[in-house]
């Protein structure tokens, strides 16, 4: 049997390869463990879609971890917590940045006593786990199982009376059994106590760890069906526009396109083929799936009466048979979200006809057409149509007539250019599917400074760093620590035509300096520099 084999390394058997890409015997179970291109996409913070670590805070502390093994993923998942974060030690340094150092090899790996350094060892000597907490009451205090779960309820409920209790059995029974003084004990107590304010137990930290694993597995080989998911999922988000546009920008990054919906898919849900994914007309805004089910029925019953399939109908045909038989509001939302692009008109121009044809008196004027064929195009059909009923035509009266003649000069004259602007394609596609596919934001700008993408800069491009994009989010806060806390800087998420690009660092120099161009939904060019996390850190701000 042929087997089709990543760059990565990673192959599996092929089923079928009649397409453009093959369709594999994949089973996730079989999935290899150890695949380095999973590594690679923690590395490089790229965890949107993957299981409890896709949010800011994931993405960058996986960038600053750099996990490369199971037992990584599973402490990340225990350290990612407010009681890991938040506690400091005398010198400002929270547990997970001690084991994020331990594990870079910042900090020296040094056991908290020499009889736990087996208990400590896959957490680089840091009490990460419930487990561990129990383990060492055994150790140092000799803790029955039955004490050390006496421990852990204390600890997880929070119950500061029965912590009191157990403490004082933890240091009188330690003191007895030797292996520690009374002030070890004393001390690791408060160590346990603090690590476990919001514990987390390894068996769920691992379990947690290969979900996650195996959906990084899913990102890095089979992008396409992964984000087909994701999408296909977010559309019964409660914030389903803005979590579809950040699904897109993620995908850009991994090459994935996603196409503008279109009425020959005919499909309400977001469809997928071997290359590319495409909007389904009920993710358009303010149509639903109802709406595309009685759409779908009229194409079909029209198809017959044409004797063709709707893929070979003109625009004549399409407005002339077919578009009074669904709501203006309907066609108005799918011209303008691209669903008609395939006519090869420009959608300005498509919404003028549209517009001047459903104006049409139902009984008289449009009941005209019924036994006519189809014109060459709209002004031929208005020019045929607006003629007294005695000479053929279909106006009844010459108030109607008159109002006929002013459409006709209309379409000879439109008020406007009928091109598309990118701006005002940018606009409809951005309010009808959340992002706009056809132009990016950056595209309106003047980009001639730009030496750098979000995509190249997560590639790891040498300086300089000059990005176009636009603001997804800016998060203001006010620093903690150095010479004088509380100032303000600002934490940035930045978009373009090749993807996003989170954790860019504004520090209150920049940020005092630029913060009025830091909005979201801003275009800005900005000019930085990489710092020693691998963030992008701000220097200048230009309004883009
Ligand atoms: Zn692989």
């Amino acid at each position: 049997m042929k087997t089709f084999r990543f760059n990565c390394g990673c192959s599996f058997p092929v089923l079928d390869d009649s397409g453009s890409f093959p369709l594999l015997d994949f089973d996730i179970e079989k999935a290899p463990q150890n695949c380095p291109a999973v590594w690679d996409l923690f590395a490089r913070g790229m965890t949107k879609g993957v299981f409890q670590l896709e949010s800011n805070l994931g993405k960058s502390w996986c960038k600053r971890l750099r996990p490369e093994n199971i037992d990584h993923i599973a402490a990340l998942n225990a350290l990612l917590r407010p009681g890991c974060l938040e506690a400091l030690d005398e010198n400002g340094i929270s547990i997970t940045e001690h084991y994020v150092k331990r594990k870079k090899g910042e900090e020296e790996v040094k056991p908290l006593h020499p009889a736990l350094a087996k208990v400590l060892e896959p957490t680089f000597q840091v009490v990460v786990y419930q487990e561990q907490s129990m383990a060492i009451c055994q150790i140092l205090a000799g803790f029955s199982l039955n004490d050390a779960d006496e421990f852990r309820k204390a600890a997880g409920k929070k119950l500061p009376e029965q912590m009191a209790k157990v403490e004082k059995k933890f240091i009188k029974q330690a003191e007895e059994l030797g292996i520690v003084s009374k002030k070890e004990a004393e001390q690791i107590f408060e160590i346990l106590k603090s690590s476990q304010r919001y514990s987390f137990n390894a068996s769920h930290a691992y379990a947690y760890a290969y979900t996650a694993y195996d959906t990084a597995y899913l990102k890095a080989h089979f992008p396409l069906a992964f984000y087909y998911s994701w999408l296909d999922c977010a559309s019964d988000d409660a914030q389903a526009l803005e979590e579809i546009a950040a699904l897109i920008d993620d995908s850009r990054l991994l090459d994935i396109e996603v196409k503008l919906p279109s009425v020959l898919d005919l499909s309400p849900s977001f469809s997928c083929d071997r290359k590319i994914i495409r909007f389904g007309l009920a993710n358009i805004k303010g149509i639903g799936e109802a709406s595309v089910c009685k759409l779908i029925e009229k194409v079909k019953s029209t198809e017959k009466e044409l004797g063709k399939g709707f893929a070979e109908w003109t625009w004549q045909e399409f407005l002339q048979r077919f578009s009074r038989k669904i709501p203006f509001g309907l066609l108005e939302k799918l011209i303008r979200a691209g669903a008609l692009d395939y006519f090869k008109r420009s959608r300005q121009e498509m919404l003028h006809e549209v517009e001047i044809w459903v104006e049409l008196k139902d009984n008289t004027e449009a009941a005209w057409f019924a036994d006519k064929e189809v014109f060459p195009s709209l002004l031929e059909a208005l020019k045929a149509v607006a003629r007294p009923r005695k000479q053929g035509g279909g106006v009844a009266t010459e108030k109607r007539l008159s109002f006929l003649h002013s459409r006709i000069s209309l379409l000879e004259n439109p008020p406007a250019a009928l091109t598309d602007s990118p701006l005002w394609v940018l606009a409809n596609e951005e309010e009808l599917l959340g992002v706009p596919l056809t132009y990016h934001r950056v595209d309106t700008c003047d980009s001639s400074a730009v030496t750098c993408s979000c995509r190249d800069y997560l590639a790891g491009k040498m300086p300089p760093y000059v990005l176009a994009a636009e603001l997804r989010q800016v998060k203001m806060m006010k620093t903690k620590r150095g010479d004088n806390p509380g100032q303000e800087m600002a934490f940035l998420s930045l978009a373009d035509a090749s993807g996003s690009l989170d954790d860019v660092v504004c520090f209150p120099d920049a940020y005092a300096q630029y913060k009025d161009l830091l909005q979201e939904g801003e275009v800005v060019i900005i000019h930085g520099e990489k710092g020693k996390n691998g963030n992008l850190i701000v220097k200048r701000v230009f309004s883009g």
